[in-house]
């Protein structure tokens, strides 16, 4: 039978749950999908994915009657939220789906704050000049184990991650997931605080900017595989979820020259950028932590009306998300700004009075 193949699946390896609910997030685009062996006895199976980032499926009766149609489980992007409770009682497993257009989306409010990612020096670096880091010991920990697994591959094609080790890698890997959430959490809770109702980060989805960056502690793994091990490009999902239960709503602009252009006079160069650490405009002078500098650039493509209009699109909640454009004229309208800029300081210094750009 159907049953005890997938009670032999999952003997071998147990997802165990210490609670009798347990809520999580899938991304997977048929959450849900009719048994193909036709005249089973299962309809259908749920597939969930979030249990420590491993993927089960649970046979589940679907009623159209009920639930509805399947094809209105099936997303381009899905996202769905689910919990699964235990019935002791009568033996049964309950999941619970929460389709994306019945969650609430907070509206932009309040203060903008912007947020850099970064895995070489903090994780999250904000406008308002603070930072929260991840836990380092524990993302090294992981890397280190996994570096030394992949060795053990590359010596002996047949190797075999043991039971120990595997398991070893999978509580570093929770653990480190937990944390991060936490760290998000953390963050929110005081921005929350301060009145802060909108976030904007760049848009991690195409890639890093910064990816040649070395890292000191882990010289053997290089800056993208740190970016996986952190899970960096669900970032932002991770982000908007955690963001929402504080009521504040999460934007995205294009990643593109936030690291080396000037905030004040709209310089655009690679020698703003004397090292990692450090911004300093070859133009104007002005001298920021790199970071700090790249999270005011971020901010300021949605506070900026002309950067937010030409380079960025409003959804339903207020809350902005890149227009598809190429790198070049996100540059163009970056330059065009600047000299929008150059131009008001002209005038104004005719006029004898000092300039002031108040967005930053
Ligand atoms: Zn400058």
């Amino acid at each position: 039978m159907f049953s005890e193949t997938i009670v032999k699946h999952y003997s071998e390896y147990p997802i165990k749950f210490k609670s009798l609910t347990f809520s999580g997030r899938c991304r997977k685009t048929r959450i849900i999908d009719y048994n193909s062996r036709f005249g089973s006895i299962i309809n259908s199976f749920v597939s969930l994915s979030g249990v420590g980032r491993k993927s089960f499926d649970v046979p589940v009766t679907f009623n159209r009657g009920w639930h509805g149609n399947m094809k209105d489980y099936r997303k381009k992007n899905p996202d769905y939220e689910y919990t699964i409770t235990f019935d002791e009682r009568n033996y049964q497993v309950n999941i619970h789906l929460c389709k994306d257009d019945e969650r609430y989306t907070p509206q932009v409010h309040g203060e903008t704050i912007g947020i850099d990612v970064n895995c070489k020096h903090n994780l999250f670096s904000l406008s308002d000049d603070t930072t929260y880091d991840y836990d380092r010991k524990l993302v090294n920990d992981f890397c280190k184990l996994s570096l030394e697994i992949d060795k053990l591959k590359v010596q002996d094609k047949e190797y075999k991650v043991g039971k120990r080790k595997q398991q070893k890698l999978d509580t570093l890997k929770s653990k480190m997931i937990k944390s991060e959430q936490q760290l998000i959490a953390n963050m929110c809770k005081v921005l929350q605080s301060q009145g802060v109702g909108h976030i904007v980060m760049e848009d991690l989805d195409n890639g890093f900017g910064k990816c040649y960056v070395k890292d000191k502690d882990n010289e053997d793994i290089n800056y993208n595989r740190k970016v996986k091990f952190l899970g960096l490009g669900s970032l932002k999902q991770e982000v908007e979820h955690i963001a929402r239960k504080y009521d504040i709503a999460v934007s995205t602009v294009q990643a593109s020259y936030t690291s080396k252009m000037c905030p004040i006079c709209g310089c655009i160069e690679d020698e703003n950028r004397p090292s990692q650490e450090t911004f300093e405009c070859i133009e104007c002078r002005h001298k920021d932590n790199a970071d700090f500098n790249a999270a005011k650039n971020i901010r300021n493509r949605v506070l900026v009306t002309v950067l937010r209009e030409s380079l960025l699109k409003q959804m339903d909640n207020g809350a902005f998300e890149p227009k598809k454009l190429k790198r070049e004229k996100v540059k163009e309208v970056l330059l065009s700004f600047r000299s929008n800029l150059q131009e008001i300081a002209r005038s104004e210094c005719t006029n004898g009075s000092m300039t002031t750009f108040d967005y930053i």
